[in-house]
């Protein structure tokens, strides 16, 4: 299975990063290797000093697609939940700036972390609020209704370059309010009040 992330997806967390608004998804992977398997806690890299936490919804897909039209998009995953998209900001920094990929600051592993699923028919993909607080602080407050591509625009568009397949995670992008990690915090994500993440940092 892989994982594809969008970067940029949202207003408030494009300008609070000096990026520019997108014309286009922003998109990026990860590979399987990266996904959240430490059930403890998640562990600091030595080589980085600026972790970021990056809360952002992902849906699984649940059937193979090739050029899928946004109109038929909903019949291509069943499930979602909140996950965070771990960034190496100093090393992403130093990438962005010389131009190079962002694999190693956003591809390592444990760096993909999935809340509990959720049946998507008890939501509403395109009014949905998410949150992340850190220490029990609200730092992440989201809802999709403000992204620049929703849901299914963005399996349109990566369906275009890669066919989708079951098992697949897309991570849609985060919002305002991203930040660092220190020893020691714990993170949780809801979806709709409902906690489906817990993560602590060491
Ligand atoms: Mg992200």
């Amino acid at each position: 299975m892989k994982i594809i992330c969008i970067g940029r997806n949202y207003v408030a967390h494009a300008k609070e990063l000096g990026n520019d608004i997108p014309e286009e998804p922003v998109i990026f992977m990860k590979p399987d290797s990266a996904i959240f398997r430490q059930r403890d806690a998640f562990y600091i890299p030595d080589w980085s000093n600026n972790i970021h936490y990056e809360l952002e919804v992902v849906v699984k897909l649940n059937r193979l697609g090739k050029n899928i039209e946004a109109k038929f998009a909903s019949k291509y995953f069943k499930e979602l939940t909140v996950g965070i998209d771990f960034t190496a900001r100093d090393v992403q920094s130093k990438l962005k700036s010389k131009g190079l990929p962002w694999e190693k600051a956003k591809a390592f592993d444990q760096s993909a972390v999935l809340g509990e699923f959720q049946d998507v028919s008890n939501y509403d993909i395109s009014n949905l609020n998410f949150q992340l607080k850190k220490n029990g602080e609200l730092v992440q407050d989201g809802n999709t209704s403000l992204m620049i591509n929703s849901i299914p625009k963005i399996i349109e568009q990566c369906s275009q370059y890669f066919t989708l397949k079951i098992g697949d995670l897309i991570f849609t992008g985060t919002p305002q309010g991203v930040g660092k990690v220190e020893a020691g915090d714990v993170l949780e994500g809801f979806l709709e009040n409902k906690k489906v993440l817990n993560v602590r940092i060491k």
